[in-house]
């Protein structure tokens, strides 16, 4: 099967079985960048948050959860107002609008855009003569675009739909010092919706304008970034990381080597960041994806957000969209906590060391994580075609159903009703089960495949005497026959050693 083809059947996939839908709403023709999620996305999105909850629990960070809406001063203070801009191209003909970088990129493939000013990117477009690819108009002049979505509270009050949750966890920051008993370095996450007015998105799922992010914060001194008791546990972990000079040097392909080397060869600077890099590493490794689709990149100093200090990104690479960022890792020093304290007249500066009398405002590490890109890569990354027969090979506890039940025929009472009772003990048990009698036992099995089921359950003729049933395993399609009794119990056991 060509890829093209197989991009097809896997984006067809993604609404036949009820994984992402839109843009929406659908029936109202759709709005660019909004997208819903059906029954079998939600599953699936509810388990990779099961998991990072629980593995963030055990790490030691807490959970909090802020307002969508916040008034202007907050963003003003953020950075966000002056500088969440997009440069963009307006045809003055036909009013085709086009973000700058992206056009040029696209126009100059042979340089290199990113980084670029306004005024370096407008010299670009004038000295090639670029034009409206409409109209062919010439274009000359980028404006300012800013991305985040307004809105109004009450009759007269502006406000903004947060472009990034870690902004309103910073503003929790003196609760949080209190409750957490100034046990430095603190560490917090926020799950949540982000919003963002991209100009012209594209690239489906992966450009959302509404979508989910999963943000962990470390507050941490500026001597304990560098002197980090978790990094020698870690240390010897190898990333592959592909830092920005080497990319300067037109390498894609990432070095494999020690965090501990990363910071001996000056890689990275800060034990405590090399630690964010790694706890990035270790939740995306628990969702089963393989090595071989996973790179850090490193951001060019032209290309950091206006915040930090250092930045990259943990990438999963796709057939669609080639290499995808599912993850940010910034070292956003204490640029947020500095202008929070200034806007809103807080002294931030607390002791976090044993001395009480060094006082000073904390640093900021953060890791962020795109939710919907990591279910987008997920399926992906698990789909596959082999001779007609399409399988997503999901990690057991990952999947939106774990057990499939089918009675081999439906009109049968008999069969019915055990496949029924199965069906039962495995919901009583928390198990995700799916019950379905409709269509050939054939089709069934392939609607199962489709939804990364790992387990189908059929209770046949046979079962009326023997009280067995036969399971039927995913990936290598082999059958074998279990007490109907037994199979909860089974099937439990799967999923403990289906975990990582
Ligand atoms: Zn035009």
């Amino acid at each position: 099967m060509k890829i093209e083809d197989s991009i097809e059947t896997f984006n067809s996939l993604l609404k036949r079985q009820g994984f992402i839908w839109g843009p929406s709403p659908e029936i109202y023709g759709g709005l660019a960048g909004f997208y819903s999620y059906g029954p079998a996305g939600m599953a699936l999105k509810n388990n990779v948050l099961s998991i990072f909850r629980k593995e963030l629990r055990a790490l030691g960070f807490g959970e909090v959860e802020c307002p969508n809406v916040m008034p202007e001063i907050v963003w003003a203070a953020s950075g966000h107002l002056e500088r969440f801009i997009d440069p963009v191209l307006n045809c003055v003909k036909c009013n085709s609008v086009y973000r700058a970088d992206k056009f040029l990129k696209k126009e100059l493939p042979e340089k290199m855009i990113d980084g670029l000013s306004f005024e370096q990117m407008e010299t670009l477009i004038k000295e090639n003569n670029l034009a409206c690819p409409n109209c062919d108009t010439p274009l000359r002049k980028i404006e300012e675009y800013n991305l985040m979505l307004s809105t109004k509270v009450g009759t007269d009050t502006i406000a903004y739909l947060r472009p990034e949750t870690a902004t309103t966890t910073y503003l929790l920051f003196n609760r949080l010092d209190q409750v957490m008993r100034r046990q430095y370095p603190l560490k917090v996450f926020q799950f949540g919706k982000a919003y963002r007015n991209e100009i012209s998105p594209r690239q489906g799922v992966l450009r959302m304008r509404s979508f989910d992010q999963f943000e962990l914060q470390i507050f941490i001194s500026k001597k304990q970034e560098y002197d980090f008791a978790e990094f020698d546990d870690v240390k010897h972990t190898k990333l592959p990381l592909l830092d920005w000079k080497l990319q300067a040097n037109n390498i894609d392909v990432p070095n494999s080597i020690s965090l501990e080397e990363a910071i001996n060869t000056k890689i990275l600077k800060k034990p405590a960041f090399a630690y964010c890099l790694y706890i990035a590493h270790y939740l995306t490794k628990k969702l089963g994806y393989s090595d071989n689709v996973i790179r850090y990149r490193q951001h060019s100093p032209n290309e950091r957000a206006h915040y930090a200090d250092d930045a990259w990104d943990l990438e999963i690479k796709t057939e669609q969209f080639g290499w995808t960022e599912i993850c940010g890792i910034h070292d956003r020093t204490d640029y947020d906590l500095k202008r929070h304290g200034e806007y809103a007249h807080q002294d931030f500066k607390v002791a976090m060391d044993l001395n009480p009398k060094e006082k000073e405002i904390p640093q900021i590490l953060e890791v962020a994580y795109g939710i919907d890109r990591i279910l987008y890569t997920l399926l992906e990354t698990n789909f596959s075609v082999e001779d007609d027969r399409i399988n997503l090979q999901l990690t057991d506890f990952l999947a939106p159903n774990t057990v499939a039940v089918f009675p081999l025929v439906k009109n049968k009472e008999n069969i019915r009703k055990l496949a029924l009772q199965l069906h039962q003990a495995l919901q009583d048990n928390l198990i995700y089960s799916f019950y379905d009698e409709s269509g050939s036992i054939g089709k069934r099995y392939r609607r199962q495949d489709e939804l990364g089921t790992p387990y189908c359950v059929t209770i046949d003729y046979d079962s009326l005497k023997d009280e067995c049933a036969t399971i039927r395993e995913r990936d290598s399609m082999e059958q074998i026959r279990v007490k109907i009794s037994e199979i909860p119990d089974y099937i439990k056991t799967k999923l403990e050693e289906s975990k990582i």
